[in-house]
């Protein structure tokens, strides 16, 4: 293990650890990144990515190295309720705003993460990979002043820094050491992520299929691989005991309305397993030390706005560290982490209350029945929503009362683009 002295210490090589070294590297700051992984590691998750992911990416250089590495473009979302009614919001059909792209990407975690990492190094970035960080060193005031890392072999070291970011994501060990891990007031669930070739029927929106227990996400991520997502609530998991790719089976072919599909469909690598999620830390800081992305909190993979938040997290973060390390004293850097914490919060809160909203009607499918029926006759409604899961419409749009009001009323037809019918795959 061998890193030179860092300003900053990075705890994680995902997509915020990533973006948060990319832009401090750029900035001419000393940053080294730690991950317990080698890469290119596999992460569950449906890899989607917002329109406005792009944005960050494009500001990295490296989205055009990701349209390259054979992304799949997805125009919107297509959700379907318990009883198969169901509606889809296009991206590009959103009045009033527009996304950095009318599409969202999706690309396998594996190439994702490699060339975010990569393009970190390039800027100047220092990476140790295979790298776990066991705990925190702190100075005699009790501040955060490095990391406890132990390499392949087993060997411990202290690695000083003047600031820690812990981005390692959902039980992150930064956070826990820092003691502002928490758990959200959520349903806990837990996901069983794949891919599959040869399903049928994978369009250019992502689907998602509520069902009584649990959901099923389904997206193109290119190269005719599907990803397929299956996430249930935590009790319903112990089912999956010691054989996870039968579960996600059973899961399958128990829904007549795409079992179907998977006839032909070849699962082409391991079932990956994570939660249970829902977490989120007390703050995103504490003396000498900053929490981003999963680390600092997550909810639920459905809105699929996990690599954006990470992405726009490090964005926000890396500015303020920038701030901190310029500070004549402790206390100068500690305001400027405060400061980051708020300017998270404002940034996050108005999604995280359109999360819990959609988090509600997916814990209690009667909900999302409603909201479906209403969204299949309100298109306009539909897209909105999918813009601001997109992450270019302001949250504000969905959480007015005038439109919560009419999401809760299936029977009244609205002005839309189309016909207002019901719309189901059934039918
Ligand atoms: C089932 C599921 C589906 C999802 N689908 C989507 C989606 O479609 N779109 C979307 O935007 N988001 C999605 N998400 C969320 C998304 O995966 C995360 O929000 C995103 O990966 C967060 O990035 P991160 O960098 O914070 O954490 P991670 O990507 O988890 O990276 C953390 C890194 O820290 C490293 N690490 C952990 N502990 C240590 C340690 N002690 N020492 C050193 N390194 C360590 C890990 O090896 C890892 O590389 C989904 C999540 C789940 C669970």
């Amino acid at each position: 293990m061998t890193a030179r002295p860092a300003s900053v210490i990075v705890v994680g090589g995902g997509p915020a650890g990533a973006a948060t070294a990319f832009y401090l590297a750029r900035a001419g700051v000393s940053v080294t990144v730690l991950d317990r992984a080698h890469f290119p590691r596999d992460k569950p998750c449906s890899e989607y990515m917002s329109p406005q992911a792009s944005r960050i990416l494009a500001d990295m250089g490296v989205l055009e190295q990701i349209e390259r590495a054979g992304s799949a473009q997805l125009v919107g979302m297509r959700v379907r309720a318990p009883s198969g009614a169901s509606f889809h919001g296009r991206f590009a059909d959103v009045v009033g705003y527009r996304g950095y792209r009318d599409c969202g990407l999706a690309l396998r975690r594996t190439v994702l993460d490699h060339l975010l990492l990569d393009r970190a190094r390039a800027v100047g970035a220092a990476v140790l990979e295979g790298t776990r960080v066991a705990s925190l060193v702190r100075d005699t005031n009790g501040r955060v002043a490095g990391v406890e890392a132990v390499d392949s072999s087993g060997t411990s070291r202290s690695l000083p820094a003047t600031l820690v970011v812990g981005a390692d994501g959902l039980r992150s060990i930064v956070a826990r050491r820092l003691g502002l891990a928490g758990t959200r007031f959520a349903q806990r669930r837990v996901a069983f992520v794949t891919h599959f070739t040869g399903v049928e029927g994978v369009g250019d929106s992502g689907e998602m299929h509520v069902e009584h227990d649990g959901y099923v996400g389904i997206a193109d991520v290119g190269e005719g691989v599907a990803n397929v997502a299956v996430v249930v609530p935590r009790a319903k998991a112990k089912a999956a005991a010691g054989n996870p790719a039968a579960f996600l089976n059973r899961w399958i072919h128990r829904r007549p309305h795409i079992a179907p599909r998977f006839a032909r469909a070849e699962r082409i690598g391991p079932v990956l397993v994570t939660g249970p999620f829902a977490s989120a830390s007390r703050r995103a800081w504490a003396p000498g030390a900053a929490l981003v992305g999963d680390a600092a909190d997550f909810f639920d993979p459905f809105t699929g706005e996990g690599i954006y938040a990470a992405l726009r997290g490090a964005e926000l973060l890396s500015a303020h560290v920038i701030d901190a390390l310029r500070g004549r004293s402790a206390r100068e850097a500690d305001a400027s982490l405060l400061a980051y914490d708020r300017t998270r919060v404002r940034e996050f809160r108005g999604k995280w209350a359109v999360e819990r909203i959609i988090g509600a009607a997916v814990t209690f499918p009667g909900l999302m029945e409603i909201a479906a029926r209403s969204l299949a006759l309100r298109p306009t409604m539909a897209d909105t929503i999918v813009g601001v899961t997109g992450d270019f419409v302001p949250a504000r749009e969905v959480l007015r009362a005038g439109f919560l009001a009419r999401l809760l009323l299936p029977w009244k037809v609205g002005a839309g683009r189309a016909a207002a019918t019901l719309t189901s795959p059934e039918s």
